[in-house]
């Protein structure tokens, strides 16, 4: 963990606008600058950066928060990982505050584990190359497949023997525990013994995007009925399936300088392209992608080509896998290989110039390689002509922006010979569909949503707008002074000037009202601000991400927040001008609420205490007590109800 005073120094150091700047264009406008968000597909400007408050919100999808929020969000970070990062741009030594035991062990074995997979990662390369069943057996099938030398060097392949007690027996002697050899999958137990998992296999280290070895695949040489082709490492604190892929670690490089990514199914596959000089090339490992690992490619570039064996089996499977990768935003083609043919084959049947060649003509939109496809199984057929155009405008439908949508529908209606207008007016009846069903929100963040959810409360039971004003108030204008206008008993004004933020702090403790704040996060805020966290710096770089963004949020906010506010007078002077309405009465209106939230739990309790009289009785004068308290605040603040 980085201690304090070096956070600070970092954040002191990051200033927002250079570093957002590296990775969006920004232009100034006013006191701000904006620029095409970098977490939506957008064609006019909503990303906002505040050099000032040194925050960034964008008002199309709703990300916001400081300068390591963005940082996080961008490079797909953790908080203190964003904190290095920046560290490291502008060169901060970065001072590790002692970690608490807790930490210290989910550290430990984290590391353990990670020593213990470089370890049997080394193992497996010294098997293949020096021991002599890797020779004869591991090496020359790698041989026999034509692998060359530098790409088994660069994969980093290795071998594990037919021995059952070959990594388990050097792991013992080497002092490696038992139970992290079991969680990672190299070493099974039964009857009390430790045996090998990987036997007879050419294996493939799986690596993650900064390089460490997180696990395993290993291929069986021989035709063996009774073991699986593939065995991979089980699921650990370093690896989780659906978030990595095949040879990322080594494509990425050249992915970005081609601005292309080519996808195929295996690790022999990727191997393959590599040997013919297409190295942007990565492997799903045989399943579908999950949207995490599109994620991951999507990092790098928008392109990505899929490639598959041109039998029907292949050809399905690109029909299925692709609505996830359109629905991410990007753009896909697809090349099928001849039929019978995969990856691995054509790269060692073909010389590289055959193969790029090959990929650059065949290389289809997925769009159009749908609509040959089923105008050639729909043949004149009226019904079934129907039902494909119903099918290409749902994959249209998939793609997030709309101008592609729109490119799309005109390409398609050409292909299909039909008119443009018919598949659009299709394709606008479907999405409306889909809006109302709610089926894009699932996708899209709610572009002002500022409150982070409360799951135990339903909305609109508790005063949660008036708490998220007197939020922002205290935020916003904390510091700043207002003049507080009341009249004296002979009905002579008083003016007396109060700071915004101790007056809002004073009257929700003198009702003693902080316990009622509902939502968590606003609690938290309201406890720092009254516990003397009154810089506006210290919440817009808090290390809990949904303060972060909901302060960047609440900062960005610029006039009208909610309708009670036309209600309250003049609002169409600036806020700062009038503080003294705004302040004094979202207390009256949070006041009455909770007030009134208190009026309805004991009109609901009265009719249940039929048979005790007395306790409904007491009930009854509580009710009209607080109806009589309701009546005098709103008299007292000339407060129409609304
Ligand atoms: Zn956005």
């Amino acid at each position: 963990m980085i201690d304090p005073a070096t956070i600070e120094k970092i954040l002191d150091a990051a200033d927002i606008v250079d570093v957002i700047g590296e990775f969006v264009q920004l232009r100034r406008r006013g006191s701000n600058y904006i620029g095409l968000c970098p977490f939506h597909n957008e064609k006019t400007p909503s990303f906002t950066v505040s050099p000032t408050k040194q925050i960034f919100k964008c008002f199309g999808c709703g990300v916001a928060g400081n300068v390591v929020s963005f940082i996080k969000e961008h490079e797909k970070l953790s908080y203190q990982e964003a904190l290095k990062f920046l560290a490291k741009k502008y060169g901060i030594p970065i001072q590790e505050r002692e970690l608490t035991q807790e930490e210290i062990d989910a550290k430990k074995i984290t590391e353990s584990l990670t020593i213990v997979n470089e370890f049997a990662h080394q193992y497996f390369i010294d098997i293949l190359h020096k021991n002599p069943e890797g020779q004869s057996v591991g090496l020359s099938y790698l041989k026999e497949r034509q692998i060359r030398d530098d790409i088994i060097e660069k994969f980093q392949l290795g071998y594990a023997t037919s021995s059952f007690n070959g990594i388990v027996s050097t792991a013992k002697s080497k002092g490696y525990k038992e139970d992290f050899l079991i969680k990672l999958g190299l070493a099974s137990k039964k009857n009390n013994k430790l045996f090998d998992k990987f036997r007879e296999r050419v294996i493939f280290p799986i690596h993650s995007l900064s390089g460490k070895v997180v696990a395993f695949g290993g291929r069986v040489l021989k035709k063996d009925e009774k073991s699986a082709k593939y065995l991979n490492s089980p699921e650990s604190e370093l690896y989780t399936k659906g978030n990595h892929l095949y040879g990322l670690y080594f494509a990425k490089k050249t992915i970005v300088s081609k601005d292309k990514c080519y996808l195929v199914e295996g690790y022999t596959d990727v191997l393959g392209f590599a040997q013919s000089g297409i190295e942007n090339v990565v492997a799903s490992q045989g399943t579908a992608l999950t949207k995490n690992q599109i994620r991951l490619i999507n990092r790098f570039t928008k392109n990505l080509t899929v490639v598959y064996d041109g039998d029907a089996a292949g050809i399905k499977a690109a029909i299925r896998g692709v609505n996830l990768i359109l629905e991410q935003g990007m753009n896909v083609k697809i090349v099928l290989l001849p039929e019978g043919e995969d990856p691995d084959s054509v790269s060692h049947k073909w010389s590289s110039s055959e193969l790029i060649d090959y990929l650059n003509q065949n290389e289809t939109d997925f769009i159009h390689f749908k609509i040959n496809l089923l105008l050639k199984d729909s043949g004149n057929d009226p019904y079934k002509k129907a039902e494909m155009v119903n099918n290409i405008v749902d994959t249209i439908l998939l793609i997030p922006d709309r101008i592609t949508r729109t490119v799309y529908i005109a390409d398609a209606a050409k292909q299909l010979k039909m008119d443009e207008s018919v598949l659009y007016r299709a394709l606008q009846q479907k999405f409306y569909k889909k809006r109302k069903s709610g089926f894009r929100k699932e996708k899209k963040i709610k572009p002002e949503a500022v409150t982070p959810q409360v799951p135990e409360f339903v909305s609109g039971t508790y005063a949660q707008s008036q708490e998220e004003e007197l939020v922002r108030l205290l935020l916003k204008y904390g510091d700043k002074e207002f003049v507080y206008t009341t009249k004296d008993k002979d009905g002579n004004e008083i003016n007396q000037k109060f700071q915004v933020g101790s007056f809002i702090i004073s009257s929700i403790r003198s009702d003693s009202l902080l316990p009622e704040f509902k939502n968590i996060i606003y609690k938290q805020i309201f406890e720092d601000y009254a516990n003397g966290k009154t810089d506006i710096k210290y919440f817009i770089n808090h290390e809990n991400d949904d303060i972060r963004k909901l302060v960047a949020n609440l900062l960005s906010r610029e006039t009208k927040v909610s309708k009670i506010f036309e209600k309250l007078g003049n609002y169409t002077l600036p806020e700062e001008k009038r503080l003294n309405e705004l302040v004094i009465g979202v207390l009256v209106l949070y006041k009455r609420k909770i007030l009134e939230l208190y009026r309805d739990q004991i009109k609901s309790e009265i009719p249940k205490l039929e048979d005790n009289l007395e306790l409904q009785n007491e009930k009854l004068i509580q009710l009209n007590r607080i109806i009589q308290i309701i009546s005098d605040l709103t008299k007292k603040y000339n407060f129409t109800p609304i």
